[in-house]
């Protein structure tokens, strides 16, 4: 199933794209992870529930998955080059087309409120780096030790630059009450990064992208190759421009343009109408949805 192609929902979610072995996500680990998705999935929807906007549901959504540890954002983020961990995130309002961004950002606990401030409190769209610590110091978003970001896993990853389940990173997409969409992407990036390397979930556009008029996207995959076809725009572009559906936008981006250059991933969409999909290339992706009456799906493999 390449798809989970549903209407009337609220949010959907992903935590990322890649070989996802079945010998690997199985038992306890693959029970963990569709924990971690259902509970960052029901903690959006209650929060749209009560009134919250689609921007502080896809927050909370992502925030789950950061602290869960199942997935590459976050506490689960892979190490760079450097045995380090350095995040991206961004967010997306699409009711003004606001935005928010860090990138390669060390210590924060949840990069995706740091990235929510930026939007919020900043004139700036997107900050990077160890300074940008000094801007969550002033809105006291919280930082964690090296320890708090370990895991023998990833570190294990970083040593045998194993080719597999390569993508991880988490993404939320959300409708409210008040007709407004968003889009939140979260990553620890692709281990073994170096340079500074900054990836698509980083930059509104690339891997996140929200407005009203069209859709919210969250992507995961080779960020390169999300990057050089401005993927999460392109989808919200065709629909506009073209007049496209959600669906037909959205499989033409990952399975046509995406392809084309060679890249590998997978996105969600969601539009105003609560039409939603989540095309992808790669042998699974973590992903899952939930509809105005809290009907819920969620699935792993093809
Ligand atoms: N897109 C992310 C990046 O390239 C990786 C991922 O989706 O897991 O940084």
């Amino acid at each position: 199933m390449k798809n989970l192609p549903s209407t009337d929902i609220l949010v959907g979610i992903h935590g990322g794209a890649g070989k996802l072995s079945e010998s690997r996500y199985k038992g306890e680990l693959l029970e963990d992870c569709k924990k971690a998705l259902t509970n960052s999935l029901k903690s959006a929807f209650e929060l749209i529930q009560k009134g919250a906007t689609a921007v502080e549901a896809v927050e909370s959504a992502v925030v789950i998955m950061e602290d869960s540890g199942c997935f590459n954002a976050g506490r689960g983020s892979v190490y760079s080059h450097n045995e380090t961990h350095e995040f991206d995130a961004s967010i997306m309002d699409g009711s003004t087309l606001n935005c928010g961004a860090v990138a390669s950002v060390p210590e924060i606990k949840n990069p995706i409120m740091l990235a929510k401030i930026v939007m919020e409190e900043s004139r700036h769209v997107l900050i990077s780096g160890r300074e940008a610590l000094q801007f969550a110091e002033q809105y006291h978003i919280e930082r964690e030790s090296k320890e708090y970001f370990h895991s023998d896993y990833q570190l294990d990853r970083l040593k045998k630059i194993q080719a597999e389940d390569k993508f991880g990173t988490v993404g939320a997409v959300a409708r409210d009450k008040y007709g407004g969409l968003a889009a939140a992407t979260s990553s620890g990036g692709i281990v073994d990064k170096k340079f500074g390397r900054v990836g698509d979930s980083a930059i509104p556009g690339a891997g996140t992208y929200a407005n009203n008029k069209t859709c919210a996207v969250s992507c995961t995959g080779e960020g390169e190759y999300f990057i050089r076809n401005v993927c999460a725009y392109d989808v919200s572009a065709l629909m506009e421009y073209c007049n496209w559906s959600i669906n037909k936008s959205a499989d033409f981006v990952i399975f046509d343009k995406l392809a084309s250059i060679h890249g590998s991933g997978g996105l969600i969409a969601l539009d105003s109408d609560g039409s939603f999909c989540a095309p992808f290339n790669t042998p699974g992706m973590f992903r899952a949805n939930i509809d105005s009456n809290g009907v819920f799906a969620l699935e792993v493999f093809k």
